[in-house]
């Protein structure tokens, strides 16, 4: 699943890259913007038909040709994206849409339809409880089961609750030397003289509890499944 974000974050880059770089906009071959132009029209025929898979497929092939590539294709693939359920995707080209073409751009007044739909869909991500804010749904991280906390034998005591005496050494005396040099014996008052103190990290509890380093204490790990929102339908 992240794999997969992490691809279409690429993609994304990629992509502002290439709006951005003239250097390699003179570079490109008028074959590539040929390319472009017919992988367009070919991702448009597949909204057309509703396989928005298929279309996305098209408009990664068309950021991978690393050319210019005409502000329209931010729109429809906002709305390819959108269709596929990658609101927060979908969303940036569609700001990138509407801040290249403005208010003039041929398709600004269908951009402000599906910005609109776009936030609907967003809001029920965020009111939603049983997925994250990809939409993703969550299942409880069964390494904490749900906790997001996890006990575990404290590491300086390894449990045992106790440890050597830091003042005496583990002696339970102490050595002190007076002005004249001479030595002094004294039983260690922080341990009794028993050379063993209270584990202070632990403070004597043998335990630590700390983060579950899966969730990272969250209690909840996303799926690769995307969510239907319905568990919170019906609530207001
Ligand atoms: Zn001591
Ligand atoms: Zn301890
Ligand atoms: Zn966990
Ligand atoms: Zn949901």
């Amino acid at each position: 699943m992240s794999k997969m974000k992490n691809l279409s974050l690429l993609c994304i880059l990629l992509f502002f890259l290439c709006l951005q770089s003239p250097l390699r906009a003179q570079k490109a071959g008028i074959g590539q913007q040929k390319e472009a132009a017919a992988l367009l029209a070919q991702a448009k025929r597949e909204m057309g038909r509703q396989d928005y898979a298929a279309a996305n497929k098209s408009f990664r092939q068309m950021l991978a040709l690393h050319t210019p590539l005409p502000t329209e294709m931010c729109y429809f693939f906002a709305g390819t994206l959108f269709n596929l359920g990658q609101y927060e995707n979908s969303l940036q080209f569609l700001e990138k849409y509407r801040s290249l073409a403005g208010p003039g751009g041929e398709f600004y007044h269908q951009s402000e339809e599906l910005k609109k739909q776009l936030e609907e869909q967003m809001h029920i991500i965020r009111e939603c409880a049983a997925c994250d804010s990809q939409g993703y749904v969550q299942q409880l991280c069964s390494y904490c089961r749900g906790m997001g906390k996890v006990e575990q034998n404290c590491t300086r005591c390894y449990g045992r609750k106790k440890a050597v005496c830091s003042g005496c050494k583990g002696e339970g005396v102490r050595i002190e030397e007076d002005l004249f040099g001479q030595k002094k014996y004294q039983s260690c008052p922080d341990c009794e003289a028993t050379g063993i103190r209270k584990c202070t990290y632990c403070k004597g509890e043998g335990k630590v509890t700390s983060n579950c380093e899966y969730c990272k204490g969250l209690g909840q790990l996303s799926t690769d499944e995307l969510c239907s929102h319905e568990a919170s339908q019906g609530q207001p």
